[in-house]
């Protein structure tokens, strides 16, 4: 069981990254926290996917790259973040997974951020490649409630069925080994960089070892996520919407 605090919906999380290689857990750990904290998971990846099934012109156009594991252009997933970050839920934080993935996207991040009341910060889950090889290519997950299963660490109770909605499951089709490696090229070639660019702002940056029980990543990210909170600036009481960002159209 994860030990839960009280307190954590009184903790003003602000706005949180959650960053590492595909099938680290990012997406599975924003949903915890998401949960937790009372502020809504904001996947690009998802996001995406969702313009793909609707054939939206970005849907489209992204629909190539995403099956060939390469990473759709900074200035559309720029835009598509930003009207995200204008609705009403991310008041009090929000949890950013698979953004940014770049460092122009990190840059522009923080632009639009830079009058926000909290800095954001970011915790980087380490895990190694073998391992998330593994995780990726036995990973299904439901296509109404999101929720993610492993075949063999996290199997739902019936194969192939949600055990919360009894949805039929599904595997993402850039889960097979071929993407897999090209994913993992995209982050060593842009990615790596983004981590990098946060280590280097000491009291913004945390790092966990996410090869462990999910139990056990919750545990060291919520812990890694209140220090972090303590080093930065105290939140506004009145002001606590964590996402005031500069209207800069046409990103
Ligand atoms: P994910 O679900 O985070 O693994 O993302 C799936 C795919 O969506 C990636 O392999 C990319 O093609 C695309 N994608 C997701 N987030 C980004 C991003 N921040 N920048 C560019 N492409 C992205």
């Amino acid at each position: 069981m994860t030990q839960r605090p009280d307190n954590t919906k009184e903790v003003l999380p602000g706005p949180v990254l959650l960053l590492g290689a595909p099938g680290v857990g990012k997406g599975t750990q924003a949903k915890r926290l998401m949960d937790e904290f009372g502020i809504p998971q904001i996947s690009t990846g998802d996001l995406l996917r969702e313009h793909r099934k609707n054939h939206t012109p970005l849907g489209l156009m992204a629909d190539d790259l995403m099956s060939r594991g390469q990473l759709v252009p900074d200035d559309l997933v720029n835009q598509m973040v930003q009207t995200r970050l204008q609705q009403p839920d991310t008041q009090r934080g929000y949890i950013l997974d698979g953004f940014p993935r770049t460092l122009n996207q990190a840059e522009w991040l923080d632009a639009q951020l830079a009058e926000a009341p909290l800095p954001v910060v970011a915790v980087n889950i380490v895990v190694p490649e073998q391992v998330l090889l593994e995780r990726i290519t036995g990973r299904f997950s439901c296509p109404v409630c999101g929720t993610i299963y492993h075949q063999v660490s996290h199997p739902p109770r019936q194969p192939g069925i949600c055990d919360r909605d009894g949805a039929a499951l599904i595997q993402r089709s850039d889960d097979t080994v071929e993407v897999f490696h090209e994913r993992m090229k995209s982050f060593r070639a842009k990615t790596a960089a983004v981590i990098e660019y946060y280590k280097a702002h000491g009291s913004r940056f945390a790092q966990v070892d996410g090869d462990a029980a999910v139990d056990q990543v919750t545990n060291a990210i919520r812990a890694a996520l209140q220090r972090l909170r303590q080093d930065a600036a105290p939140p506004q009481p009145s002001s606590a919407g964590a996402t005031r960002l500069k209207a800069v159209p046409n990103v």
